[in-house]
């Protein structure tokens, strides 16, 4: 066995170095900003913020304010940094810790800039033309942006953050770039890019060889392909692509903590999905884009293998196990938590496949997190997120429905503003999540083809044939399911108004004439000024079936659960508004499938009959969209 996956190996190395025919992209993503929020994603978009996302500097400044790219950059002789967590249950040691500030910093600075600029929030976009003069400053003449001093960089032979610190910066530059054509952005971004690639060159370096230490900041550096992905999407020139997949090859080759992403792991038919969730899930769009790099075959069929693994880990609210290790579990919606960074990245990397590929699925799968486990994981009456959630959530008191777990002093199950005492991590990524949505939802296939991609209240402003038109998607998706698609072209213009049919839906109704291709629903006509489309997709309840037969409900994108009504207990207080918040239940009865027959949906919620285990008698029960609780029943046997 051992022999062949070798062989096999050996093959795929070779051609994937001579094989020099990319894939095409089915889709282009728009500039950032051509599509903005609106409804009640916007609303939500400014309540965070005036929230968590808008805040994070006040809430934990030391961490925000620390100048680790400039002045503070890290030396041979730094020490690890008190970052005022407990580092209960982190595997990595103390070296992660000096790099860690990047990360909080540069993710939560992308999310706080794309939400500033999607909600026009004036005051924030100011604050941000500051941090962009401060962070462009600290470049070196050669180029050099990034978090350590000369004696070190790029030359590590144990865990490190040199592209980890640069991924999560340069993707939050590109964004402001792409909004603002801020030329100087630009000339910074292409001179740091230049740096890393001179000082790893493609094919005569070893970026991945670090020993056989922990190394979790140098595998979620392989995510520096997120930013070469974009700068080939931007530029059109190839080199950005051959160096991710050159980044990709070099990352599979190597001893790594993290092996799910590696080839030999995709190509061993008994190996399970072991490492640290989020890596497994942010690794997915590495694999991605050196599958399309490559034009390979035998890259194309790792791609394959690795989704069906991350399926058989994800729950039935698309989540997947990321509690933290996978650890060749399956997923289980009591007994088996995600983490928030786990639900933004694997959502992100559908979205990635969603516009390379054009399968709807991926459309799907996205919707899905981001509708129901994204929207469940927040704290619906104050501004925070859980660090870890289940599906089925009976309690929120830091540790696992109920579960001690041996050894740990387990407290991210709860809602915060920050999670400090584990890390400042899931609140930057719960400020990303949604601008990366809207980024998604609109996508262009052709001059004359444009695609509602992933359906939700937006606004689209582009062009086709030369001619500018903007689109507005007025809906209160996912909480209904009609849509007006309001469409003002600059003048007459004919294209293709092409719209996703979410996999739910049996019936399309409109009074346009269409065709239905591989999951999109077409409409060829000439657009005139003031324009409109009409279509809804009327539905009805469905019980589905999650990878335990256990039973639950849904309507249209929607998943439905039963809340359990809780005491909401007030724990550290950060600053003014800003606190941790737990939450005990005020019932322990669990409840059981009985049949299908009587649920139906009424005014936003789903009536259906269910067997209370506690006196087996049959109750008629009420159902809520799964994102508006916070303890919950959602899946019942
Ligand atoms: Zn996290």
């Amino acid at each position: 066995m051992k022999k062949i996956l070798a062989f096999l190996l050996l093959i795929i190395s070779v051609t994937v170095q001579s094989q020099t025919t990319a894939l095409k992209e089915k889709y282009q993503l728009l500039p950032f900003g051509s599509v903005k929020p609106s409804g009640w994603i916007k609303e939500q978009m400014q309540k965070d913020m005036a929230g968590f996302v808008g805040n994070l500097d006040q809430i934990v400044p030391s961490l925000i304010n620390d100048p680790i790219y400039g002045e503070g950059r890290l030396q041979k002789h730094s020490k690890a940094k008190d970052l005022g967590n407990l580092k209960s249950g982190d595997a990595g040691g103390d070296d992660q810790y000096k790099w860690w500030n990047s990360e909080t910093q540069s993710n939560w600075w992308d999310g706080y800039i794309r939400n500033a600029l999607l909600v026009n929030d004036t005051k924030a976009i100011e604050k941000i033309k500051k941090y962009i003069d401060r962070i462009l400053a600290t470049q070196d003449a050669d180029g050099y942006l990034g978090i350590y001093d000369k004696e070190l960089r790029y030359q590590f032979t144990a865990e490190n953050g040199e592209l980890w610190s640069k991924a999560t910066l340069y993707r939050g530059l590109l964004a402001y770039y792409e909004y603002t054509h801020d030329q100087k952005v630009w000339n910074a971004l292409l001179k740091a890019i230049n740096n890393v690639m001179q000082h790893y060159p493609i094919d005569h370096s070893d970026p991945f060889n670090v020993g056989k230490g922990f190394s979790g900041g140098v595998a979620h550096g392989l995510t520096f392909t997120d930013v070469l992905d974009r700068m080939y999407q931007l530029t059109g020139n190839k080199k950005y692509w051959d160096y991710a997949l050159f980044l990709f090859m070099n990352f599979s080759n190597n001893f790594t903590s993290e092996k799910d992403v590696q080839l030999k792991s995709i190509f061993n038919p008994d190996y399970k999905l072991q490492s640290h969730a989020v890596h497994t899930y942010e690794h997915l769009r590495p694999l991605i884009v050196a599958a399309y790099a490559s034009g390979n075959n035998e890259m194309q069929k790792a791609l394959e293998i690795y989704l069906t693994r991350i399926k058989n880990c994800s729950t039935l609210t698309g989540a997947a196990i990321g509690d933290e290790w996978i650890g060749g579990r399956t997923a289980n919606s009591t007994t088996i938590g995600y983490e928030y960074c786990s639900i933004h990245e694997l959502m992100n990397s559908y979205t990635v496949l969603l516009q390379k590929s054009g399968n709807p699925q991926n459309a799907d799968a996205a919707e899905n997190i981001f509708y129901n486990a994204a929207q469940g994981s927040r704290d619906p009456d104050h501004s925070g997120i859980a660090y870890l959630k289940t599906d089925n959530s009976y309690e929120m008191m830091g540790t696992k429905n109920g579960d001690v777990e041996a050894g740990r002093n387990q407290t991210r199950y709860k809602y915060s503003p920050a999670h400090q005492d584990v890390a400042v991590c899931c609140n930057p990524n719960a400020g990303r999540i949604t601008p990366y949505f809207i980024q998604s939802s609109w996508l262009k296939e052709t001059d004359s083809i444009l695609v509602a991609a992933l359906l939700a209240p937006t606004v689209v402003n582009t062009a086709v044939k030369k001619i500018k038109l903007s689109i507005e998607e007025i809906t209160n998706y996912p909480y209904s399911n009609n849509f007006i698609f309001k469409i003002s072209p600059e003048k007459n213009v004919r294209f293709t108004l092409k719209i996703r049919k979410p996999d739910w839906v049996s019936n399309i109704i409109t009074k346009e004439k269409y065709s239905v291709e591989n999951g999109y629903i077409l409409i060829n006509r000439i657009f005139k000024s003031n324009d409109s489309v009409t279509i809804d997709f009327p539905t009805e309840v469905k019980v589905r079936e999650d990878n335990n037969h256990e039973k639950y409900f849904s309507y249209g994108a929607l998943v439905f659960a039963m809340p359990i009504e809780a005491t909401a207990i007030k724990g550290k207080i950060y600053v003014a508004d800003f606190s941790d918040w737990i939450y005990k239940p005020m019932s322990n009865t669990r409840y059981s499938y009985v049949d299908s027959k009587q649920a139906y949906y009424e005014n936003g919620k789903i009536i259906v009959s269910l067997k209370n285990q506690n006196n087996n008698s049959i109750e008629k029960t009420v159902l809520i969209p799964f994102g508006k609780t916070i303890l919950r029943q959602v899946s019942f046997k």
